[in-house]
């Protein structure tokens, strides 16, 4: 049965968030705090979000544990940024890091805490000392479940504050009037199947990451990129899309994530003849040198025949010279995690881990007030009006090619807070924009088309051939002729998604059709990451291709960075699956730019 207009229902809020994880929670509990009317849309109950697995910790240079300040927080960020990052914006995260971690503390977040009563900070990958000495304890963390006493810090508060949830709904596409102002979103509720418009004077996309493009991944089955599809679709590029992050220690086979901060606490990677093999790639950080650092060394050490196991395919984390003590206080969640997806006891055994896809650098562009921001004319940073992005479908960009460990979960608190107080600033009590008289138009076509298409292919399927693709062609180590012929695949799968069909039809908790929905969204970001990927000729932080790496001497420090040609940023248009690049900023707010210069560890 086709959604008709008369069955649209319009509710009207100041401000829309859609996604309540850490980003969308941060702001909404700013706004809902400056007795805004907020609404935040999430497709899972607000504590299930993807924030609430991160395990390490959040960075900020507090110094409670060793010597540190937020200029070595800043340039270890460029630093492992491979210098893609904007320096204005890395600046305002690491000053701003101490203070949004203590209102973190005072909203009643639980840290694990030293004897004196500060909280406790580990060391944790490519954190230094003194410009790159020697390793620092940086990362506030919650033992390893720092995200998931976050979120529910969050929550509890926005409760308090009275913002407005709706739980398992789903957005679907943002409204644009005329003048191309963002004047709202269309959602659908899960439970009901019903249409809804919510009018808004501003839309705040937070959707997390896109992880579920890739086949390994130890992003949550939700993380389809929906706020990149939506943002692609409404004429928004998606920048630096080709940088994806793999996290060294994936459980092998499963996924599942084990914290850097089992490497933080002590814990050792060793290859097949038990040896400590990233003292040879990174003689100063060794275990805990940046992630894209460690993953290539992982690889290699495979590639060389060096892996562990009887297909010689995996390396083995090593963390039984920490002591049981140690792990059930600092590591309890590893410890079940290693019992159920690996069947293996980490207080007594090393577990096989692999590289594994974790984490989107790319995303929609912003500046550092967490407004949406396009290239119009000479200027290739001019606010979307009624529009922001905050979180990891977000880049502002302080992550760059590559994001250090904890910073994300920084990064949420920093602008989710900054770009709410931006909204606050420049919010008026006055009447909103009008509607277009088409608001509904786009997504109802949308919606018709799969219920008009009953014989065409399932979703799953799509997706599934989606994630193998990216998973071939987009690697860890990527080559220019894999990397071409992945674009070629990745335009078939987006005519197949046009054929996309639905056998179910029902309204009530239609989960096939949210899968169809969200294989709309993939698609845009597989294509993005594929298109932009092929057209970087270079190596820099996550992207790795072999054609442009040093030869053998060092397999590891890509030598392959081209700064003359290629320090700027990719931004990718889905219409025509165009490309422009638009300029890093390289001058930071108050102190002198960090000048390019090779990584060594
Ligand atoms: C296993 C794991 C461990 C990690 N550990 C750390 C760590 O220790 N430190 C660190 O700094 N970073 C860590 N990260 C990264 C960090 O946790 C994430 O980048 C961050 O939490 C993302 O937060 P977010 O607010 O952007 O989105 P999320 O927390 O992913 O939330 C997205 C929200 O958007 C909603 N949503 C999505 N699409 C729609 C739609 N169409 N309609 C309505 N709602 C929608 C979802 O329901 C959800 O509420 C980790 C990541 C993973 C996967």
């Amino acid at each position: 049965m086709s959604y008709t207009k008369d069955q649209v229902n319009v509710r009207k809020f100041d401000v829309v968030i859609v996604g309540a994880g850490g980003s969308g929670m941060r702001a909404s509990l700013q706004l809902a705090r400056a007795g805004l009317n907020v609404a935040v849309l999430s497709k899972v109950f607000p504590t299930r979000s993807h924030t609430v697995a991160a395990q390490g910790g959040v960075g900020a240079s507090l110094g409670n544990m060793s010597e540190d300040n937020w200029h070595y927080h800043f340039y270890d960020t460029i630093k492992g940024s491979d210098w893609l990052g904007d320096q204005d914006a890395i600046e305002f995260m690491c000053q701003e890091a101490p203070k949004v971690v203590y209102e973190l503390e005072h909203f009643g977040m639980p840290f694990d805490r030293n004897p004196d009563g500060t909280i406790y900070q580990r060391p944790f990958g490519g954190h230094t000392a003194n410009y790159g000495e020697k390793p620092v304890q940086r990362a506030c963390a919650a033992a390893d479940r720092t995200g998931h006493a976050m979120l529910h810090t969050l929550y509890q508060q926005n409760v308090a504050a009275h913002t407005t949830f709706f739980v398992e709904w789903m957005a679907l596409d943002l409204i644009r009037d005329a003048d191309g102002d963002v004047v709202g979103v269309t959602a659908i509720e899960m439970e009901t199947g019903d249409f809804y418009i919510l009018h808004a004077k501003t839309v705040m996309l937070a959707t997390g990451g896109a992880g579920r493009i890739f086949q390994a991944s130890t992003n949550a089955f939700i993380n389809t990129g929906d706020g990149l599809g939506m943002a692609a679709r409404a004429g928004v590029p998606l920048q630096d899309m080709e940088f994806w992050q793999f996290h060294p220690t994936g459980v092998a086979g499963a996924g599942v994530l084990l914290t850097e901060g089992c490497r933080g606490e002590g814990a050792i990677l060793r290859n097949s003849e038990g040896e400590r093999f990233m003292e040879r790639y990174a003689p100063t950080l060794k275990d805990l040198a940046p992630r894209d650092f460690v993953s290539r060394s992982m690889d290699q050490e495979i590639k060389e025949g060096r892996g562990c196991g009887p297909n010689k395919d995996y390396i083995l984390l090593d963390m039984t010279h920490l002591g049981a003590d140690t792990i059930h206080k600092r590591l309890p969640s590893v410890e079940e995690i290693g019992h159920n997806f690996a069947n293996v006891d980490i207080t007594k055994e090393p577990i096989p881990v692999v590289p594994t896809i974790h984490y989107q650098m790319g995303g929609i562009p912003t500046n550092i007030n967490g407004q949406v921001v396009v290239p119009m004319g000479d200027d290739p940073n001019v606010p979307v009006r009624g529009l922001y992005a905050v979180g990891e479908c977000s880049c502002v960009s302080v992550h760059g090619a590559n994001r250090l460990g904890t910073n994300s979960l920084l990064d949420l608190l920093v602008f989710g807070k900054a770009a709410g107080n931006h909204i606050i600033a420049n919010h008026s009590n006055g009447a909103f924009k009008p509607l277009p008289a088409t608001a509904a138009d786009y997504s109802l076509e949308r919606l018709n088309r799969l219920e008009s298409a009953s014989d065409g292919e399932y979703a799953q399927h799509i997706a599934n051939d989606i994630r193998n693709t990216m998973q071939q062609h987009a690697g860890v180590f990527r080559t220019q002729a894999s990397m071409d012929e992945g674009v070629v695949k990745v335009a078939e799968l987006r005519e197949r998604v046009k054929g996309l069909g639905l056998k179910d039809h029902s309204r009530v908790f239609n989960m096939a059709r949210q899968e169809a929905l969200e294989v709309e969204n993939l698609i845009e970001v597989a294509q993005a990451t594929m298109t932009s990927a092929a057209a970087r000729h270079e190596c820099r932080g996550a992207h790795t291709v072999l054609d442009y790496e040093r030869p053998a001497d060092d397999p590891v420090a890509p030598l392959g960075r081209n700064d003359a040609e290629w320090m700027k940023h990719t931004l990718w248009l889905s219409e025509g699956n165009q490309l422009g690049y638009k300029p890093v900023r390289t001058q930071p707010l108050t102190v002198d730019t960090v000048p390019p210069k090779v990584r060594t560890f």
